[in-house]
């Protein structure tokens, strides 16, 4: 087999990795390289295949296409439901007569994203359940499993390929959470078996392969937002919370602390609603009935008008934790709302702020202008769904596979993991291999 390291390789986004087994080959994650887009909604310019392309936002997939790969392609294979792994689906698609294989809540997303997309979408979906297997469609027998793992979005799965020719274990993004606050415990029973099996490659994310730690489970994010939500004094003060619009465990506690408050929450925001909404139709969803979820201009006005006159009644959850340009809490934050930010207000941020320029630039702002208004600030009440070095160690051990890809970050980052996996005796350039993007290893 020759795996193709096409994206997110030389960079932390734009994920997407092709296998070729001779007569058929299979991608796996099609994501997008968020920076450049960030800063392109800020000029309001339109995103298409073509823009994306240019500013380097979607995978070179078509480096592949003088190689074959685009007429033997049958399965675009979709571990979990972030923009950097799924974002590219509605653009790149349409070049290839490939089935969408995703679980339930991804299937969901990525139907929102199609539908927002102008490009005529026709790969079929097949949403298939964490924890169960399908047959490619293909010349060669390829096996595909969903293998349920704990990340920071729902039903994400390392995606375990079986073929004759070997396995190879793709583990991109994920974390070892013990306690999750949503959805089951990793599936160790699984990844034992297919070590057991022998694990031909592991393709594997380095984001965090420096951070000597284990990453804390979202029960530890869980305690912090109890902490700010339940022990701070908030009598007759607004609350307004931030966080990832995907992140529904985390959206779940703070929902609980909400009613635990007694106030109405509100979720407000089109992120929010698109992320919920799949969430919802993925039956996944655990407080459905006990929100109110606007994203509509007038519902979004009438609501704040309430909430400016009984502030200490709601729970607003709303999107701009990066400091989105036009996002709700960055209007709030400039005065362009109803309800107006006073002194005594709390806003949290259940969240990190994504190190790139363009988001710590407008972080900064936000905070200057929050901090005009004089509203107390709980920044950070979060932590990461991603494996820190010691997860990573102890993984890569379970797995003990033949060869090691670093996947998931640039150079330093892979060579992170690479020096990691030579502590436990594998070799660069044998056995570990570092690929960038649009390069490619044959084992
Ligand atoms: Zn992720």
């Amino acid at each position: 087999m020759r795996i193709y390291t096409v994206g997110g390789y030389s960079e932390v986004g734009k994920n997407m990795t092709v296998i070729d087994f001779g007569k058929d080959a299979i991608m796996l994650d099609a994501g997008l390289y968020l920076p450049p887009i960030v800063a392109l909604q800020e000029r309001d310019k339109c995103t298409t295949e073509k823009g994306l392309r240019n500013i380097h936002a979607i995978p070179d997939d078509t480096s592949l296409d003088a190689l074959g790969i685009r007429n033997k392609l049958r399965a675009i294979i979709v571990g979990h439901a972030h923009l950097d792994h799924v974002g590219a689906i509605p653009y790149i698609a349409h070049r290839y007569n490939a089935e969408i294989i995703a679980t339930p809540f991804t299937a969901e997303v990525l139907k929102t994203l199609v539908s927002e997309c102008p490009i005529e979408f026709k790969n079929p979906i097949k949403a298939i359940q964490p924890n169960s297997s399908y047959r490619v469609n293909g010349a060669q027998n390829i096996n595909i499993e969903f293998i349920n793992i704990t990340h920071s979005t729902p039903q994400t799965s390392l995606i375990a390929i079986r073929s004759n020719q070997g396995n190879v274990l793709y583990a991109n993004d994920f974390k070892f959470d013990n306690s999750p606050q949503l959805g089951k415990k990793p599936n160790y029973e699984a990844i034992k078996k297919i070590s057991k099996e022998g694990v031909k490659a592991l393709i594997v994310e380095s984001i965090y392969a420096a951070e000597e730690r284990k990453t804390p489970s979202e029960k530890v994010a869980r305690d912090l937002l109890e902490d700010v939500m339940l022990t701070v004094d908030n009598k007759g003060a607004g609350i307004v919370v931030t966080t990832f619009s995907s992140h529904i465990a985390r959206l779940k506690s703070i929902v609980e602390f909400g009613r635990k408050l007694n106030r109405k929450v509100v979720f407000i925001g089109r992120s929010l609603n698109k992320y919920v909404s799949a969430a919802m139709k993925a039956k996944i969803c655990p407080f459905s009935k006990q929100i109110m979820l606007v994203s509509y201009t007038r519902q979004v006005d009438s609501i704040m008008k309430r909430i400016e006159h009984e502030r200490d009644k709601y729970l607003i959850v709303c999107t701009g934790h990066q400091g989105e340009p036009g996002s709700v809490l960055d209007r709030i934050s400039r005065n362009e709302m109803s309800f107006k930010l006073s002194p005594k207000d709390h806003v949290i941020f259940s969240s990190r702020t994504i190190p790139t320029e363009v988001n710590i630039e407008n972080k900064e702002q936000l905070d200057k202008r929050l901090k005009q208004r004089g509203v107390r600030i709980f920044n950070e009440v979060h932590v990461s769904g991603h494996a820190g070095r010691e997860d990573l160690r102890d993984f890569i051990n379970m797995v003990k596979p033949e060869h090691i890809i670093p996947a998931h970050g640039d150079l330093t980052k892979l060579s992170a993991l690479a020096e990691l996996s030579t502590e436990l005796g594998y070799k660069v350039g044998k056995n570990c291999h570092i690929s960038q993007d649009l390069q490619s290893i044959e084992l």
